[in-house]
């Protein structure tokens, strides 16, 4: 047993099963702040470390949001998460010669983990860190990136019992921990479609990440700017269980070894969507659309057309696996936020 999960079982013997949420966010406060989750050695692999051409693409978005914005001369480009920084410095690294938009960047991460802070500082040395959005000044528009951020946000899972609706709470029995629905009825917080829904339905609500999205919308409409968010989930309203645990590149059980594997929820597009509102929003649309839109195929050839054979086959598989139907091309989507006066972004035609 972990030490977190001697913590939690404790915790249940005294006072009762507690919420999946605060199962969630108390395994991933441990999880983040304690590992390099990232890469081959760790337990999973993102966009930006499959391929340079990922960050390139989103840096050339931001440009080309901020020239058609009037090029303002003073920009907080903001991402949350950045995990290892690779994202930042493809991007940075991109719009190195699209004239006045390093000078008028000041970059801002948002990150908790002091372990990521350190692999980030050493990618993109002149960031700023932040430990919430809230602190992010409010002087000038911003150009906000979120890739893989919002699924890593603790969830509340509802249950359908024979009872009636209950809270998904974490139990703790027979030495191991198991998913239990709570005491409380909560029908009256359903929606009327969905009282009489077969037991065994589960819905899921994301107030931690419904807050940050408020937080985006509010901040674009009152300063300007645009957001990016690329995750994996789906346009909701929809019903099902999608917590779930990766470890060492493989799926997990959630409830094994508390705070040693990645846990997430898929992400409610439409959720975000109204949460972000006053922010004008566009999609979700696919990865794979998006980064067609982009322009992704042609980068890949220019690129692998000045690399060595293996670099270009490297190039091309990123690519195949950053598109792909089968691999992140569909499962992952991409929704755009903008505020003030703010042009349509590129790629959500
Ligand atoms: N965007 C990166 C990393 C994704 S992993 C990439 O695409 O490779 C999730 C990232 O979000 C990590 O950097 C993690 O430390 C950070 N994170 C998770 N929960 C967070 C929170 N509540 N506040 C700030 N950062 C958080």
């Amino acid at each position: 047993m972990t030490p977190l999960g001697e913590r939690l079982a404790r915790e249940i013997a005294a006072t009762g099963p507690i919420p999946v949420a605060r199962y969630m966010a108390d395994c991933l406060a441990q999880y983040y702040g304690s590992r390099d989750p990232l890469g081959r050695g760790g337990d999973f692999v993102t966009a930006p470390e499959v391929s340079q051409v990922f960050g390139e693409l989103i840096g050339l978005w931001c440009a080309d949001l901020w020239l058609r914005a009037g090029s303002p001369a003073k920009l907080r480009l903001v991402e949350l998460g950045p995990g290892r920084g690779t994202l930042m410095a493809d991007l940075w690294r991109a719009v190195a010669r699209v004239p006045g938009f390093h000078a008028a960047t000041s970059v801002h991460f948002v990150e908790t983990s002091p372990t990521l802070r350190r692999a980030q500082a050493a990618q993109v040395p002149q960031a700023v860190w932040h430990d919430r959005i809230d602190d992010i000044p409010d002087d000038a528009p911003l150009l906000l990136v979120a890739n893989e951020f919002f699924d890593a946000l603790p969830i509340r899972q509802f249950v359908r019992t024979e009872a009636g609706w209950r809270e998904r709470m974490v139990a703790f029995g027979d030495g191991r921990f198991f998913a239990a629905a709570g005491p409380v009825p909560v029908d009256a917080l359903m929606p009327p479609s969905l009282i009489a829904a077969p037991p065994g339905t589960v819905v899921e609500l994301a107030p931690a990440a419904g807050a940050v999205a408020a937080e985006i919308g509010a901040r674009l409409a009152a300063q300007g700017g645009a957001a990016l968010i690329v995750d994996y989930g789906y346009a909701g309203p929809a019903t099902g269980d999608t917590l779930q645990a990766v470890r060492a590149h493989g799926f997990a059980d959630p409830f094994a070894d508390p705070g040693e594997a990645d846990l997430t929820a898929h992400v409610d597009f439409t959720a975000l969507r109204v949460a972000a509102r006053p922010a004008t929003a566009f999609g979700p649309v696919t990865q794979a659309a998006l980064l067609a839109m982009l322009g992704i195929e042609a980068r890949t050839a220019a690129l692998a057309a000045r690399a060595t054979p293996d670099q270009a086959a490297l190039l091309r598989a990123g690519t195949a696996r950053l598109v792909g139907g089968d691999a992140m091309g569909s499962l992952f989507k991409a929704l755009a936020l903008t505020g003030g006066d703010w042009p349509q972004p590129a790629g959500f035609a």
